[in-house]
Formats: structure tokens, sequence, C-alpha cells
């Protein structure tokens, strides 16, 4: 894929079902992160192109996309899918360049997002009403409603899950939706634009404004004409944005980060855990809200496991996303910068395992060599702080309540993982353990798109895959009829 072959202007926003121009005439480099050289430009969307897009999806909703039965909504979203599918290489060629993901790794990421349209098109007709026993003389019963305009602000790391996750459930209940994509990567949701509008979604059902997050993000979270608001990111943004949607009482689901820990105990399938303590922690190198950062572990296991996971790195390659190694670079130099001074906070540790860089990758790339630390206090900045990195600690503990405490000890929760072949202990954790997924003897389970997702403590709120995605991007009216 070379950026040559791209079918579409990427310096344009895609609005009202066509490209057109940003109102400031302004554009961003896009950087690869293999390399450090730019990609292309794209456009600075801004609140003009925000208020642009949200009249175009208001529109929609008033348009052929609001009299389209849920079943006709439902076979356009397969259609994307199907499109998707046909695309398939090309995407995630696109999106290992924007992203500096490993191509098997992009590979996977468009499956993923074909499967979304697949599960939310065939979706779309299965959530009912109720009809409610009430009073003599009454009828009542409930309509499932979209909420309107719904905004989807969406980090770099996985662009394309996350379109499939948030827009594919929003449009299968109806709502037309407005999204900004993050800033160093966003090519795909331009190409996913295009293609649904080469599938036949409705004119300003879809809209994608690109942009700076201060730009088009702020005006996004904060416009009066969005009805609901879906943000995946930083704990930080995340809090700016419930503070500007709050101005204009819309819900929002927040997915945020975490430091989610896999749990190992003496009694446990250590042959059948390694691969999953390793490749959690350095998937998309460690850039995953559900990277696994923290692996805590009994100590009659504890020196076998730590060898073990110690030998796994030693074999990690990390270099361009198009050489299709085990780890890409980093998204950006400040990401790098960032996961860097947090290494040299890891200084004073025992340093257990390192990856490797390939002699080759180029000197503009953004890469750091995967880390492994060993017999970290469940206090320390390493143990407790959200990386986005290829960074994992491995930390001892004796016993089950200790075990616990240490899991449940930062302010994040949103996945967990026990390794154990004892079932009371799996059942007793899976209810303590404080987290919106909990794995028992996996983890990620294949990233199902089936599966409801979403955190607890500063991992957020809501819940977005699975079926439940679409009681939060609908709305809910009783209607209570007096016929005597
Ligand atoms: P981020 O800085 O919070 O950015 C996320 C999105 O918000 C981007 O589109 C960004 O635009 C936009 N944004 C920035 N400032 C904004 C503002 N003032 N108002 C509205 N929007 C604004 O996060 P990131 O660094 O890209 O991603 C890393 C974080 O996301 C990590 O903490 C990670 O755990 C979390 N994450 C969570 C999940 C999950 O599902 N729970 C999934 C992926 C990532 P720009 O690109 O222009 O900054
Ligand atoms: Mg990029």
């Amino acid at each position: 894929m070379s950026i040559q072959d791209l079918w579409f202007d990427p310096s344009l926003c895609f609005i009202g079902g066509g490209w057109v121009d940003p109102a400031s005439g302004q554009t961003l480099d896009l950087i690869d992160p293999s390399n450090g050289e730019l990609i292309c430009q794209v456009a600075r969307g801004d609140a003009d192109d925000i208020d642009q897009a949200v009249s175009a999806a208001q529109a929609a909703l008033g348009g052929p996309w609001g009299r389209m039965t849920a079943a006709e909504r439902g076979r356009v979203l397969a259609k994307i899918g199907q499109l998707v599918q046909s695309n398939a290489e090309v995407l995630a060629r696109l999106e290992a360049l924007d992203v500096g993901k490993p191509l098997t790794q992009a590979r996977a990421d468009v499956a993923a997002l074909a499967r979304y349209l697949e599960f939310y098109g065939g979706a779309a007709d299965k959530l009912h009403g109720q009809t409610i026993p009430y009073l003599d003389g009454y009828t009542v019963y409930t309509l499932r409603e979209p909420h309107g305009v719904t905004g989807h602000i969406i980090p770099w790391n996985y662009p394309m899950q996350i379109i499939g996750r948030s827009v594919g459930a929003a449009l299968a209940m109806g709502n037309a939706a407005v999204l900004k994509p993050a800033e160093e990567a966003c090519l795909t949701a331009l190409a996913f634009a295009d293609l649904a509008r080469q599938a036949g979604l409705p004119e300003g059902v879809l809209n994608v404004v690109t942009g700076l997050g201060a730009e088009a993000g702020a005006a996004l979270s904060g416009h009066a004409g969005v009805n609901h608001v879906s943000f995946t990111g930083s704990v930080g943004v995340g809090k700016l944005v419930q503070r500007q949607a709050s101005e204009n009482i819309v819900p929002v689901t927040l997915e945020l980060g975490g430091k989610s820990p896999q749990l190992v105990f003496d009694d446990a399938d250590i042959d059948a855990a390694l691969p999953f303590l390793v490749n959690a922690g350095v998937q998309n190198a460690g850039q995953t809200c559900s990277a696994s950062s923290r692996i805590l572990v009994q100590r009659g296991v504890f020196d076998e496991v730590l060898d073990r996971m110690a030998a796994r790195y030693g074999d990690l390659q990390v270099g361009p996303a198009l050489q299709d190694l085990d780890v890409g670079p980093l998204i950006s130099a400040r990401q790098k910068k960032t996961v860097e001074n947090f290494l040299s906070q890891g200084a004073s540790l025992e340093k257990a395992a390192e990856g490797q860089i390939i002699a080759d990758a180029p000197a503009g790339g953004h890469y750091v060599a995967p880390t492994l630390f060993a017999g970290v206090s469940p206090n320390h900045v390493l143990a407790q702080d959200e990386i986005f990195g290829p960074v994992q600690v491995v930390i001892p503990f004796d016993d089950e309540a200790e075990a616990l405490s240490i899991a449940n000890g930062t302010k994040f929760g949103l996945v967990a993982s026990v390794w154990s072949s004892n079932g009371a202990r799996q059942m007793r954790l899976a209810k303590a353990l404080r987290s919106g997924q909990v794995f028992l003897n996996n983890y990620g389970a294949g990233g199902g798109v089936e599966l409801p997702f979403g955190g607890t403590g500063q991992s957020g709120h809501g819940r977005e895959k699975g079926f439940e995605a679409l009681y939060g991007f609908s709305t809910l009216k009783t209607v209570a009829a007096l016929h005597g």
C-alpha cells in the first residue's frame, strides 16, 4: 500500500455524504511511526466543520435513514462489512502504515471491524420494547429509539476496531454519527467513511472530521446538537469530554485506560498461561487499553514464571510495521518519550529481560525495546500508572487475599485474568475483582465482539461491544394509553 494508491483525498473531511475542504483550509502532517517520515496531510477540521457535520447528521435523521426499518439499516451495515472484507488487505496496510502496528495485527483489526458490522447489522432489528401490565383501562408499552446525533471521539491505537464497536452499534440503533479520529492515525476512518458511502449509507449518516482534539474534539463533545458522546482515550481528556457534554446534559460513554493484572497461582497451567502473559503486554507495542501490564505470581511458581517470561522477551523482535515482526514502533516521538521516562523511573528495579530492536530499524522510527521488570512493589509508579508502552512488571504474592488486594489496588478496573485450576477460587475472584471483564484461564477471549466491554473506576463507565452496547446507543420511551 502506498499513499498514492488512496482512492480518496485524505486532506478533506467527509461531511454530508461528500468530501469537503476543511473550513480553516489548513492541514496537519500525518507521520509514519516506523520511520518518522511524512505520510500525507490530513484536514485540520475545527468547530466550523463539526457544526457542518452535526447539521448533516441532523438532516440525515429527518431523511431516508430516519424512515428505514431496523432490518433495512441492518442490511446496510452488513453491506459495509462485506466491502470492508473485500478491501481487507488495503485497509490492513493503511492501518499498519498509519498506526505502526505489525501487519498481522492490522489484518486482525480489519477482520474485527467486518465482524462488528456483521454482528450489529444482524442485531439492528433484535432489540424490542416491552408491554407493561398496569392499571385497568391502560395499555403501556416501551419504544427503543435512537438518541439522535452521536459523537464519537476515538484514539489512534485501534481505529478500525473502535469504529466497529461504537459507530457500528450507534448506526444499528438508527443514530447518525459524527466521528473525530485521532490526529495521529485517521486514514482508516476516512477509508471507512468512503466504503460506507459505496455501500449505500445515506448521506449525512456518518461524517468524519479529522483534526486536533482541542479544536475538533472539544467542539464535538460540547456541541448542543449532539445527543450522545462516545469517547475512547485517556483519563484526562475523558474528564474534559464529560464536563463539556454535561453542559448539554447528554449521556457519555467513557472507555479509558487500565493497569490490568493477570493473577498466576501455584496450581496454574503455566504452559497455557505463558503466551498470554507476554502477548497481552506487548501486543500493539503495549498501546492497548486492556494491555496486561501487571503480572502477579504466587511465590511457589514465581521463579519459573519469571524465567520463562524472560526467555520469551529475549526472542521478541521489534521493527517496522510492514516487516510484520512481534512488535512495531510506538505511535509518536512524544509517546516514545513518555515511555522512556517511565523506564528511567524503573532504573533501580531488577530488569529481567528486554526484547531486541532489529539492527536496520529506521533511525527516525519510534522504537522502544520491550522491557520486563521483576519483583516490583505494588505501589511503585510502574505498577500503578498506565505506561502505554511494551513494559510489564512481575509482582510476587503469597496467597489469594494478597493477590486480590494487589489486583484491586490501582485507580483502574478494565480487565483482569485468573490462572488457576481451582474452580472455587476462580468463582470467588471473578466476583471480587474490580474490573469490567474477568477472564478465567485465558486473557482477552480472542477479543470477541459479542462480549460487553468497559471499565470501573477511572477506566470509565458505560459498555460498548456485544448486545449491551445497543442499550447505551438508544433511549427508551414509555407510552401509556388510557382507553377504558
Ligand atoms: P487522548 O489524548 O485522550 O485522545 C483520544 C481522542 O481524544 C483523540 O481523538 C484526541 O484528539 C481527542 N482529544 C484530545 N483532546 C481533546 C479535547 N480537549 N476534547 C475532546 N477530544 C479531545 O488519548 P490517546 O493518547 O490518543 O490514547 C491513549 C489513551 O486511550 C490511553 O489512556 C488508553 O488506555 C486509552 N484507550 C482506551 C481504550 C478503551 O477502550 N478503554 C481504547 C484505546 C485507548 P488528538 O488525537 O488530536 O489528540
Ligand atoms: Mg499516524
